[in-house]
């Protein structure tokens, strides 16, 4: 187990932390006694024993993405609830107070760069194996397909120093006379700096990878989105520290030229297995559900969805069933679509935009003619589709309808073993693409094995 990996105490720093914490407590005491109803700023993390547990008794929790120690009581303000210092200094990049309204706004005639990632891993002991093959540890679905928090985090620092400020893919094309979606030629955006689309894919917390290190859902925390996930030993932990949801936010709060008009990161959800670790899915024989159960998600689901809504984060089809396409026959892909809008569009509201799983697109068979299965997804009104590619590509693509095909980079695992060079340049160009991430530097180690073994383990798995 990492617990506090990041902690790198002697016995002089426990000291120290002893003391303060004996301070904190004193000054805490002092303000109680002021107002009773006063409560102690909330920190960004804090841990929850269950009821069964005795009140006030607090377990360690496991490590977030970030230095953060667990084991220090200091308030439990009558309630079995134990908050802890804020966790992480989250940037090192000093903090610009720049309003957004102070930004003059030109004609932004260039490219949008869009990339992606999935949830985070916030508990790495639990997601990265120690006790299998180099290649077997770049094998996992963990490895491959995500990245932790602190890594996150760098990249976040990097985006913002190359000058990427985010925006909302809506606002970066529009529905011709015809019906036709076309990005737009040139729109308002902040002299100096580069719009940037940041998608998320799969942020539904399966069932299946429940306590595999990611959170297990979205709650709100005092009208805030932030985390809720419950470990083996009882332990809950909720906070602002383990997702790019809460994150983001506070990285916008400090930087607010990161964003624009608001704008956070795109959402993109299934629909089989509920949406934001919520269970809202239609209720199937044998699956252990009642109507009510589902209900009571479904109800408990909607100001979260609500609130990140009004807190600039937007969303995007990722099909139902997260399903091969190629593989898909046209009626499968009917009763996908069909399912995705009767229950998951109710509850994140109509959107245009339909993200790929794994990327996987069916080919026009004559370069004119529209798949039958693409033909469905038109017909449900998605106009622009994304898939996966580490090269910028966005085009209008008439063979497969009116609609326009976009590729996002992946900011993952493999990108930070595998992709280094091609997110160094715009491809065919000698344009900088995101030159201040540095995959090498950035890398956790956390992922329990070595930055040189892993490219060397994923070399060897793929041949090359
Ligand atoms: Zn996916």
């Amino acid at each position: 187990m990492a617990a506090n990996r990041n902690m790198k105490s002697g016995n002089g720093l426990k000291v120290m932390i002893v003391v303060m914490l004996a301070i904190i407590v004193g000054l805490i005491v002092i303000i109680a006694k002021v107002s009773s109803d006063n409560k102690v700023e909330r920190n960004n993390n804090t841990v929850i024993n269950e009821p069964s547990q005795e009140p006030g008794v607090v377990t360690a929790a496991p490590a977030t993405g970030d230095a953060v120690s667990t084991d220090a009581p200091l308030n439990t303000d009558g309630q079995p609830v134990t908050e802890v210092p804020a966790t992480s200094a989250p940037t090192p990049v000093p903090p610009t107070a720049v309003p957004p309204s102070e930004l003059k706004l030109v004609d932004y005639t260039g490219h949008v760069e869009h990339i992606f990632t999935h949830s985070l891993v916030a508990f790495p002991e639990l997601a990265y194996p120690t006790d299998c093959s180099d290649v077997d540890k770049v094998k996992n679905t963990y490895f491959i397909d995500c990245i932790t928090v602190p890594e996150f985090k760098k990249i976040l620092d990097a985006l913002y120093k190359d000058g990427y400020m985010l925006v909302n893919l809506n606002y970066v094309f529009e529905i011709d006379g015809n019906g036709v979606p076309q990005l737009k030629k040139s729109f308002k955006f902040p002299e100096g700096k580069k719009p940037l689309v940041f998608s998320f894919d799969d942020t539904n917390y399966y069932s299946a990878k429940m306590g595999r290190g990611m959170i297990d859902k979205l709650i709100l925390i005092d009208g805030k989105v932030g985390t809720y996930t419950k470990h083996k030993d009882g332990t809950v932990v909720q906070g602002f520290d383990e997702e790019y949801i809460p994150i983001l936010d506070r990285f916008v709060e400090e930087h607010p030229d990161f964003s624009f008009e608001g704008a956070k990161g795109m959402i993109c959800v299934t629909g089989f297995d509920g949406i934001l670790g919520y269970r809202t899915q239609r209720v199937s024989d044998g699956d252990g559900r009642t109507e009510a159960d589902r209900q009571r998600e479904i109800e408990a689901v909607k100001p979260i969805v609500q609130a990140l809504k009004d807190t600039g984060w937007y969303f995007a089809s990722h099909s139902y069933k997260h399903g091969v396409m190629e593989r898909y026959s046209e009626a499968n892909m009917e009763d996908c679509a069909s399912k995705f809008y009767d229950e998951v569009i109710p509850l994140i509201g109509k959107t245009q935009i339909y993200v790929y799983p794994y990327g996987s697109w069916k080919r026009s068979s004559d370069g004119k003619t529209c798949p039958a299965v693409q033909r469905v997804l038109n017909s449900y009104g998605y106009k622009y589709f994304c898939s996966v590619g580490a090269n910028w590509y966005a085009k209008n693509r008439s063979d497969l309808g009116s609609i326009i095909l976009q590729d996002r980079a992946n900011i993952d695992g493999t990108a930070f073993v595998w992709f280094q060079d091609i997110f160094s340049v715009v491809e065919g160009t000698n344009t900088p693409r995101f030159p201040s991430i540095n995959f090498r530097e950035f890398y956790d180690d956390a992922r329990n094995i070595a930055y040189d073994d892993a490219v060397a383990a994923y070399k060897e798995w793929k041949g090359k």
